[in-house]
């Protein structure tokens, strides 16, 4: 039979081993289960202990408790029976075996005590079912009811029991499908697979909250194009996220055809991730060219136009990150930056690069201009060799003009040369429209090139255009 004995770190066996004997103490049969065996046998870092018994899981963690050390604090919820503790930084939690029956209108199950068996039905996938003995002879043994290893073996997600079912039960399970088949690179059983789409509305009881979850952990796996296309393919991405499922398809007119947006979105994505990008920079590849759909016009003899794609997505952010629940602070504020500027870097390939539209992106961009750059670099997604080699050198041409001008003007976090409080001192002026007009002039001077980015030439520049404005320069006392 297979054992697990030589996996676990001593650690891990020390903790499992007293378990064990608390479970013997109170004579009831005790397992590692889920999560916790699947990681252990692929070789994933462990996060925390499962562990289930057929009995109070409450007492079961006590007894641990105190057996492994004097001072751990279990913390419990009666109502629930699951019990917890901290120990050497590994978290373990303790429930009884469980049978479950659902109703329609609720994802939350009606719980009854069971047996390990009944407790192993009710797991959405034959790897998360696995568990491991911790009694007497049978101690390290992997009990595999539904051939959870071999799946394991193959790279297969499958429910236990039939998917209708269990999909029907728990909608969230077509995600977590989806979601460990992306983050384990496996394939979903054929059968597992075609019970998603006649499901795919169930999903609509399940909180927002743990659907956006089991987005993210997709868009933070390796690929993540392999979730969304799984989650485009059995439709419930058109439930969960109907804006990107509306980037896919391609019209045609008159021969003209355009790239399928929502495949090159996911190319985008793929690059970013491949580059090191975090989850907001991963976030701004999902949704640079999320308004294309509205913004789509064919110009004749001209072909597919796409005019204002990136304001408009720009203002689409904060409406997404809404309704999908993302957070509406600092983050949501980059994402949009990032859906605003995402042309600008290329556009400036077109024309001639000026100083001063370099020096305007770096001020616009900020301190997210490396993230900025970033994003343009994976959005070259041409087939073309030829177009993708002379947009990666116009891009390398533009990074290499910002060096330059960053170096000679010190724009990054930019802040005026001359305040509004001197402005208001020189002309003798209260606060009015005038003092913003003569910073604005200042501020314009400085992108333009007329004057550098410094007080003396700022402050003379003020002056001159103060004047011109018809303001007066008061005698300043000494
Ligand atoms: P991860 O921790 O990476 O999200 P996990 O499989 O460990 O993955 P948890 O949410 O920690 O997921 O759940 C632990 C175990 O509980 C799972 O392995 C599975 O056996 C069971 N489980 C969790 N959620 C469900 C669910 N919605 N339906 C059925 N079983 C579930
Ligand atoms: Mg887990």
């Amino acid at each position: 039979m297979f054992s697990i004995k030589d996996k676990v770190s001593t650690e891990e066996r020390y903790i499992l081993e007293n378990v064990a004997a608390a479970a013997a103490d109170m004579h009831v049969p005790a397992f590692a289960i889920g999560g916790y065996v699947r990681d252990l046998l692929l070789g994933r870092p462990c996060k925390d202990i499962d562990i289930v018994c057929e009995g109070s899981g409450i007492e079961l963690a006590k007894k641990t408790a105190g057996l492994l050390s004097a001072n751990i604090h279990v913390s419990y919820f009666k109502n629930f029976g699951t019990a917890m503790f901290h120990y050497n930084g590994i978290d373990v939690e303790f429930v009884g075996a469980r049978k479950e029956s659902y109703r329609r209108e609720s994802r939350k199950p009606i719980v009854e005590d069971g047996t390990i068996e009944d407790d192993q039905n009710r797991r959405d996938f034959t790897i998360n079912a696995l568990a491991i003995a911790l009694s007497g002879e049978d101690f390290g043994n992997i009990v595999d009811p539904f051939n959870g290893l071999a799946d394991l073996e193959n790279g297969i997600i499958r429910t236990p029991l039939t998917p209708t079912e269990t999909f029907d039960d728990d909608p969230l399970r077509m995600m977590r499908a989806i979601r460990f088949a992306t983050q384990l690179n496996f394939k979903i059983e054929h059968t597992t697979y075609k019970a998603i789409e006649p499901l795919k509305e169930r999903i609509k009881i399940v909180s927002q909250e743990r659907i956006i979850d089991e987005i993210n952990k997709i868009v933070m796996t390796e690929k993540p194009s392999l979730g969304f296309k799984h989650l485009f393919n059995t439709g419930l991405l058109q439930v969960i996220f109907p804006e990107m499922a509306r980037l896919q398809g391609v019209a045609q007119v008159e021969n003209y055809g355009h790239k399928d947006n929502f495949y090159h979105t996911l190319k985008v994505l793929d690059n970013v991730v491949d580059r090191g990008g975090d989850l907001w920079l991963r976030w701004a590849a999902i949704l640079h060219d999320i308004a294309k759909p509205n913004t789509q016009r064919f110009e004749e003899g001209h072909g597919w136009t796409f005019h204002g794609h990136d304001a408009v997505g720009a203002r689409m952010v904060p409406k997404i990150f809404t309704a999908l629940k993302l957070p509406l602070n600092e983050k949501m504020k980059f994402v949009q930056k990032l859906v605003a500027l995402h042309l600008r870097p290329i556009s400036l390939t077109k024309e001639n690069i000026t100083d001063s539209a370099i020096r305007r992106l770096i001020v616009e961009a900020d301190e997210d201009l490396e993230a900025l750059l970033l994003l343009c670099e994976a959005d070259i997604t041409s087939k073309n060799p030829e177009k993708v080699r002379k947009y990666t050198k116009n891009l390398q041409l533009v990074k290499q003009k910002i060096e330059e001008v960053e170096e000679r003007d010190r724009l990054r976090n930019w802040q005026p040369p001359i305040s509004g409080e001197l402005i208001m001192q020189t002309f003798g002026l209260t606060p009015c429209k005038e003092v913003g007009i003569i910073k604005n002039f200042i501020r314009e001077g400085i992108l333009d090139g007329d004057i550098r980015n410094e007080y003396h030439e700022a402050y003379e520049f003020m002056i001159q255009k103060g004047l011109e404005i018809g303001l007066t320069v008061v005698p300043q006392n000494a």
